[in-house]
């Protein structure tokens, strides 16, 4: 499908978008997106798939040749240049969440590509130094993050997981110590940690306190040299291999508290990961438009016993499910989006929702895609499904895994805020099935409960696509 224009291509999108987008400002994002559809389909794809080759994957520098540490990730040329190119799109905050959204949708029909795990990353990073950073933290890294001229633009990372697990933040190990001028140090092992730019945010537990606190820890130091966290080594991943992961050791290393101390985890999953999950989401979505694109062409060009693929019986049905799915779901998330921008309370409920549920989907889909390509769409010369294949599983392990996150659903369809506000954009059917259903939940015993955490997420989404 290269060359193609991935926002013409794409019916369903376009009408989502045009729904979602405030009055104000629709045509110019209209237009940013035609240009973006262009851009994603051409230029993007070609530096994307060339990044991919396993010549060109990120590589880590740890000492010059003098011995100094240099902590470095080389990116090759392309991968640099596809960061550049996306970021002139208009990414970030100020651009409204829609239309930065639907752009992150076009960005990942190229996969994660390197670029959107960053992408999601860096725009968490910037909403929280604008919610939450004092004027000092604004200024100072508030243009860091936004500077497309940095070695690996879209530079945020947030480094949480640690050797014994990602699941539990509050297990964290490292250890951060308060200097006299009111910077911290930190000590400690961070075991994922994905694009190590210039500027990330971690975790880590002030001495002599079991609670978890949030950091902003820059690869460089104010006076320029460098910062005492060191990379010990790159993941070899199967997917998502754009872009590096590494594992970094704090050794005393300079950090800035963001917020107060105690508020680190609130402020961590209400402004950061929330970002990351909409990310999911939005991935998935690219992925699946992707999935649909690819098969439809294949099916189209390639026949079989005299008939074209898309003309069997068994993938008419299946581009139809398939083609049903990806509109309810870009329904949902369009939704979703408009409760977050209004700080309506139902977002506690749907953005971990639409995390499980839309990446469960995105697998679902390129898995489909590949099985109507048959033996093509095992090659990675010949297609660019089994890479986002590969790429979709991992959307739905980080950000949480689905028992994770759907025990935070079923949390927030039991708090009466969240809930109350999710059950009020339901239609009176589903709205009366799923409170039947959260009461039939209610009087089961703990480990059963726990055990429908996920059939309760499959039925609060599909109540919520069926209206
Ligand atoms: C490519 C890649 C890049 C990553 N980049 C980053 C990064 O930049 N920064 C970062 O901080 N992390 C990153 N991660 C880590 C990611 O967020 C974690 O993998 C994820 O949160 C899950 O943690 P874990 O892998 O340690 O699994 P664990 O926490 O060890 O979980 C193991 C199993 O237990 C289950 N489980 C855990 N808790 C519960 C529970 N309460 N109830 C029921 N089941 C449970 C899980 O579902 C899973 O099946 C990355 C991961 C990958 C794969």
């Amino acid at each position: 499908a290269q060359g193609l224009n991935y926002w013409r291509e794409d019916a369903l999108l376009r009408a989502a978008v045009e729904k979602a987008l405030p009055a104000a400002g629709r045509e110019n994002a209209l237009e940013a997106l035609d240009a973006a559809g262009a851009l994603c389909g051409g230029p993007l794809s070609a530096l994307v798939e060339k990044a991919h080759q396993d010549q060109n994957l990120p590589r880590l520098t740890k000492f010059d040749a003098w011995g100094a540490r240099v902590d470095r990730i080389d990116y090759c040329t392309e991968q640099v240049e596809a960061r550049r190119l996306a970021m002139s799109l208009g990414l970030l905050p100020p651009v409204g969440l829609a239309e930065r959204m639907a752009k992150a949708i076009l960005l990942n029909y190229n996969g994660e590509g390197g670029i959107t795990c960053p992408l999601a990353m860096t725009d968490g990073l910037v909403q929280l130094l604008d919610q939450h950073g004092t004027p000092a933290q604004k200024s100072r890294w508030l243009p860091l993050a936004r500077d497309p001229g940095t070695p690996t633009p879209l530079t945020g990372g947030q480094f949480v997981t640690e050797k014994q697990g990602g699941s539990t933040v509050s297990e964290n190990e490292t250890r951060a110590s308060l200097q006299p001028d009111g910077t911290w140090r930190l000590t400690g092992l961070k075991w994922f940690c994905s694009n190590p730019g210039e500027l990330w945010l971690t975790t880590a537990k002030p001495e002599g306190s079991d609670t978890v606190a949030l950091f902003l820890m820059p690869r460089r130091l104010p006076d320029g040299t460098l910062n005492e966290a060191h990379i010990l080594r790159l993941k070899d991943l199967s997917g998502t291999r754009g872009k590096a992961t590494a594992e970094v050791e704090f050794a005393a290393a300079y950090a800035e508290c963001m917020g107060r101390p105690s508020r680190g985890l609130v402020l961590l999953l209400g402004t950061v990961i929330r970002a990351s999950r909409i990310g999911v989401a939005g991935a998935s979505l690219g992925f699946m438009g992707r999935a649909a694109l690819e098969s439809r062409l294949y099916g189209e060009a390639r026949v079989v016993q005299g008939r074209r693929v898309a003309d069997y019986p068994h993938v008419k049905a299946s581009f139809a499910r398939l083609e049903g799915e990806r509109r309810a779901a870009l329904g949902a998330f369009f939704r979703m989006l408009a409760a977050v921008d209004a700080g309506n309370p139902a977002e506690d409920v749907l953005v971990p929702l639409l995390k499980v549920c839309v990446s469960k989907l995105g697998t679902e889909h390129l898995r489909e895609a590949r099985l109507i390509l048959a033996g093509n769409a095992t090659l990675r010369d010949f297609s660019v499904l089994p890479r986002l294949h590969e790429d979709a599983l991992i959307q739905e392990i980080w950000e949480g895994t689905h028992p994770v996150l759907a025990a935070h659903v079923e949390k927030a369809l039991r708090r009466r805020a969240s809930s109350s506000a999710f059950l009020a954009l339901l239609a009176p059917a589903q709205r009366r099935a799923l409170e039947e259903r959260l009461k039939a939940d209610a009087a089961l015993p703990e480990e059963a409960r726990q055990a429908a955490h996920e059939s309760l997420c499959d039925a609060a989404y599909a109540a919520l696509v069926q209206n």
